[in-house]
């Protein structure tokens, strides 16, 4: 049993290496509940997830989690102790803490640049994780880890990219890389140079004065007949008053 079980997990494993540039040490982002799962079967997760995925593991948490299990309080002691020796990646909620769902699910955004593997027991979340093409998930089920095979999402997402259809963040990555290493981008100082080089260029002011004055003289008659306009608002105003002065 143990053997199959390996195996499904090197094979999906290398499906997200090929096709979304995940390497080791792989990022676990732990949730609460795992931890809570992992305490109730006993599993020491240090161990036994760079056992089981074959590879060197960095177990990370965020501080939304760590705020969720604190408020959480006695039950979840445990889980919080496990959640508190994990690594704390930054999130986007250092003033205002989210839900431990809401802040993983914000750290795999945008095509999960850091991949992270999300580790959880929330079906809500889980759900939502898959959703997510290139996110591998992770959760616990009769006491043993399991890596969750590709989702359908993600599956099509490879489809699309390998069809031409997409280009996955991980192949614009190396895109650019090959890009800058040939010499086709030019990186941005090039650029601000360049921009200098056109703001002195001596020319385009005396052009612009130029054609000030060629539309002037074509105006001419057009303002002629906007003073016109204009008198005549004057003489109307004047006699309003005079109308109002005589009431
Ligand atoms: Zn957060």
């Amino acid at each position: 049993m143990k053997i199959t079980r390996q195996k499904h997990a090197k094979k999906h494993l290398g499906f997200f290496r090929n096709n979304f540039g995940v390497r080791e040490p792989y990022q676990i982002l732990l949730d609460g509940t795992f931890c809570q799962a992992a305490l109730r079967g006993r599993i020491q997760l240090r161990e036994q997830l760079p056992r089981y995925l074959m590879g060197e593991t960095q177990l990370c948490t965020t501080r939304c989690v760590l705020k969720e299990l604190e408020t959480l309080g006695k039950d979840l002691y445990g889980a919080k102790l496990i959640a508190q020796k994990c690594q704390v990646r930054n999130c986007p909620h250092f003033k205002n803490p989210v839900s431990g769902s809401e802040c993983l699910l914000s750290m795999v955004e945008e095509g999960n640049p850091h991949h992270y593997f999300v580790a959880t027991q929330d079906q809500n979340l889980s759900m939502k994780v898959k959703k997510k093409p290139g996110v591998p998930l992770m959760f616990i089920i009769q006491n043993t880890i399991v890596l969750d095979k590709p989702s359908p999402k993600t599956i099509a997402f490879v489809k699309a990219v390998e069809s031409g259809q997409l280009v996955s963040v991980h192949e614009k990555q190396s895109i650019k890389q090959l890009k800058e290493e040939k010499g086709l981008v030019k990186n941005p100082e090039q650029r601000r140079k360049k921009k200098h080089k056109k703001v002195s260029g001596p020319n385009p002011l005396s052009c612009l004065k130029k054609k000030k004055r060629a539309q002037d003289t074509k105006s001419s008659a057009s303002e002629k007949k906007r003073k016109r306009k204009r008198i005549r608002n004057r003489s109307a105003s004047k006699v309003l008053t005079e109308k109002q002065n005589a009431e």
